[in-house]
């Protein structure tokens, strides 16, 4: 998918293959491959694509699903929300608003305590940013 960042072939060029698969050709990675599945410092996930924050550690709790979940958005002007209804299953998909790559679905089954959504994404469409340590403490 284009956007208005970058051309599909300028994506090619900077992305991993498996980087481009999944974020700009709606790609799923196998469950339970990601690297940040288990990740539980403390920090922000990012847009692989473009940097845009999506997910705080903060919400993220462990599904069981096999791939990273979170139960909202650091912000969410950033997800763009869309009906999704390949494979014949009618679900919601959820891109970077800022650069238009895909991250995965968002369902209703989160926790009941939290807002009830879990949000489904690929670890290859994040990069992992641990808080900075205060140097002057
Ligand atoms: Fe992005």
């Amino acid at each position: 998918m284009a956007s208005k960042y970058k051309s599909d072939k300028e994506w090619k060029e900077i992305l991993d293959p498996e980087v481009y698969h999944v974020t700009r050709e709606k790609g799923t990675e196998a469950p339970f491959s990601g690297k940040l599945l288990n990740n539980k410092e403390t920090g922000m996930y990012v847009c692989s694509n473009c940097g845009a924050e999506l997910f705080s550690s903060e919400t993220k709790y462990n599904s069981e699903c096999g791939w990273p979940s979170f139960y909202q958005p650091t912000k969410e002007e950033n997800i763009k929300y869309d009906e999704d209804n390949s494979l014949g299953i009618r679900r919601t998909e959820i891109t970077c608003k800022n650069c238009g790559a895909h991250l995965g679905h968002v369902f209703q089954d989160g926790p009941r305590d939290k807002t009830g959504k879990r949000y489904c994404v690929n670890s290859l469409s994040l990069k992992f940013e641990a808080l900075r340590r205060n140097n002057k403490d």
